[in-house]
Parts: C-alpha cells; structure tokens; sequence
C-alpha cells in the first residue's frame, strides 16, 4: 500500500467495537459508575478463562504488583530480584513497600530475566523475584520456580504483555502464587486503565481483596444494595486501587475477544519475520518452542548502526516506532540511589541501546506490515 505524505501510520491504534463502546454507555447510563456487579462479573470470568482460582480486579497493573508483594510480606529489609529490562513500574513498587530492588540481567535471545544470574544474585535477604514475560514471551518459569522453590523465595509474575500467553500450552496466571496483569490502553486486553491479580492462595486473594480498598473487610459495594447495611470494619489501612464497572465491562468483551485478536498478532509478527528475515543489520524477535506468544511486542534489534536515528527516520517517512524499554537501572534516580557495578547487567545496556518496537495491532493488514518492512529493508540497503 502506497501510504500518503499527510497520514501517519501510528506505533498503536485501539479499535473498540460498536458492541464495547455500547457496553460502556449502557453502564454509565445505569448510574452504577463505580465497583459493583460489573466488576465481580469480570473477576468472576477472568478466572475461569485463566485457571486460576482468585482473580482480583485493580486500577492497574502497578497497583496490583504493589498488593502482591505487600500481601506476601515484602517490605523493610528484604531484597527483591526484578529485570532491569522492564517499565519502571515494575521497579517502583518494590520501593513503595519498603523493600530493596537488585537488578537481574536478561537472556540474550528471549531478552527476559537470566535463570543463571537470578541464581548468582540471591542472598540471605532475597524474598521474592518479579519475572516479566517480555513482548508477551513466557519466561522460563519451571528453572525460576524451581530455583525460587529450593530458597524459599516468592515468584510474582508482572504478565502486562502477557494475556494470553501460554507456557507448556497452560495460560499464564495460573503457574506461580500470585500474577499480574495489565489493562492500559496499549495492551492486548484493555479498559483503558485497570489491571488484575490471579492467585490460588486464599489467604493472598483475601488480603488483596481487602487492601485495594481501605482494608474494609466486606466490599464496599455491598453496603450500597439490598442485601447490604451501613456497617463495616477496617483490618488495616488499606488503599484506592479499586475498578470501576465501566472499565469491567469493557474488560468484559475485551475478555472475548483476546484469543481472536492474539491470534491475528500472531499472524501479522509471522509475516514481519518472513519479510525481515533476510535482513542482515536486524535481529528478529523469537518464540521458544514452550511458549504461546501473545505478541504484545515486536521488538528487534538494530545490529551496528545507530537506533535512535533509525527511529527518526521512520518517523520522517511516517511510521511511528517505540522503545521498550530504556533499562530501569540507567534512570537518574535509580542510577544514583541503586548504582550498579560496571560489568553488571551487560546483555541489558546492549539490548537497551539497540532495541526498538515496531507496529502491531490486530487492525493492522498485512499490506501494513509490508509497508513498514519494505521501509525498513530500503533503509538499511541504501544509507548503510
Ligand atoms: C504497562 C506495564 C506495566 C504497568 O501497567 P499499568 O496497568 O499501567 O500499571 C507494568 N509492567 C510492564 C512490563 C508494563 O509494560
């Protein structure tokens, strides 16, 4: 497809449906904005579709992360191994409950945590790792789990890309106690902002259910319907981090569609490798043979020439690209409160100087997709 000078092709465009956007208004029409039957719809159908026995639904994925560890006592004087190759929330949150981030290098070609540098960074106060599936890639959860088994250490999986991803054709969500996802306005499942927490601890799912939402010990929600009273009481001093039942109900069909629309990510980063394939100057994203990718990202690398102008280039022809990410470890904050030493996480300062995401969404066509490599086969062919 010829593209025209005046339209720029965008990194992500949401397509909602008639029916979503209907939902949605049906709900505000309702009067009922705020966490109520919606909401325990979701959770209610969220855990069946993922397997898991508890799914708790939050304001984003970061509040749940936060919930998550303070619900698995992470806090003062504990250490947690985390990627440095991740959105700075993954970071934040360990800082937010009192705990010490250690940063965890990356596999060369999965680019997700390093089951072998895990190893060589636990210590006497390691509590827990967060993992995070990369782009949607499952991380080797039978090594870390195993190797987090054996120190008695808590595995939290940050899965933002990864609804619907599979490892060992099982649904991320249900592998180790507790999983975090997503609903931003980018990601695979969205409503707009939320997120959700899948355990089958009900000890976790209780104290979780309680700390989104002051540490009521009963549901808000049910104060305000027929079964319920103005009486309740509060456990501890909990947070906001509630969802609306105008982002559930979204969440809802958006629950509908993941497999359809996975399966056509999956269809469109096939055709970016057939057509990327013989280009010498990039790396191509993998899939291991354990894994379904959910192909939240397709992110590669630009081998020997320089990313940040490849990046203006494509812009200059009208292809928005993005970077995910810029290594956590290299922002000033963390840079002067957590330094690393100088031959520490150095798969991560590569990957973070050469990688760059480009387009992919199911309303993308393939000659979409032809477009942009074309684009980029042409770039590396004539200026390099
Ligand atoms: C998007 C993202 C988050 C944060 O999700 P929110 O729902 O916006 O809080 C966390 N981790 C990763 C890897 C992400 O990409």
């Amino acid at each position: 497809m010829k593209k025209n000078k005046a339209d720029f092709f965008p990194f992500y465009r949401v397509s909602l449906t008639k029916e979503e956007i209907e939902a949605v208004t049906d709900t505000v029409k309702s009067g009922w904005l705020t966490t109520g039957y919606h909401v325990l719809e979701f959770e209610k159908r969220f855990s069946a579709f993922f397997n898991a026995k508890y799914a708790i639904a939050v304001s984003s994925c970061t509040a749940g992360l936060q919930l998550a560890l303070q619900a698995h006592g992470v806090g003062v004087g504990d250490e947690v191994l985390v990627p440095s190759f991740t959105f700075v929330s993954t970071v934040n949150v360990i800082l937010h409950t009192g705990a010490k981030p250690v940063f965890v290098d990356i596999e060369p070609d999965t680019y997700n945590i390093s089951p072998d540098d895990i190893n060589r960074k636990i210590t006497r106060k390691t509590k827990a790792i967060i993992v995070v599936h990369y782009s949607g890639l499952p991380v080797k959860l039978d090594q870390i789990n195993a190797v987090a088994k054996k120190n008695k250490i808590i595995v939290i999986e940050d899965a933002a890309h990864a609804a619907g991803s599979k490892y060992l054709g099982k649904y991320i969500g249900s592998f180790s106690n507790t999983t975090c996802f997503s609903f931003y306005a980018t990601k695979n499942l969205t409503t707009g902002e939320g997120g959700m927490v899948t355990t089958n601890d009900s000890k976790i799912a209780n104290l979780i259910s309680m700390s989104r939402l002051h540490g009521i010990s009963k549901d808000a929600w049910k104060r305000y319907n027929k079964e319920g009273s103005w009486k309740y009481d509060v456990m501890f001093p909990g947070y906001k981090y509630n969802m609306t039942d105008v982002q559930a109900v979204l969440g809802i069909k958006q629950l509908e569609k993941l497999e359809l629309n996975n399966k056509k990510r999956n269809e469109l980063a096939n055709l970016y490798d057939s057509y990327l394939k013989e280009n010498p100057y990039i790396q191509l994203p993998i899939v291991t043979k354990e894994s379904y990718h959910s192909r939240h990202l397709y992110p590669i690398l630009i081998n020997k020439y320089n990313r940040d102008k490849f990046i203006q280039y494509m812009k200059k022809q009208g292809v928005g690209l993005s970077v995910h990410f810029i290594p956590v470890h290299q922002f000033s904050f963390y840079r002067n409160n957590f330094p690393i030493k100088n031959t520490d996480l150095s798969v991560t300062k590569d990957v973070g100087k050469k990688v760059v995401s480009l387009p992919l969404f199911p309303s993308m066509t393939e000659d979409d997709i032809k477009m942009i490599a074309n684009l980029i086969n042409e770039y590396f062919k004539n200026n390099h």
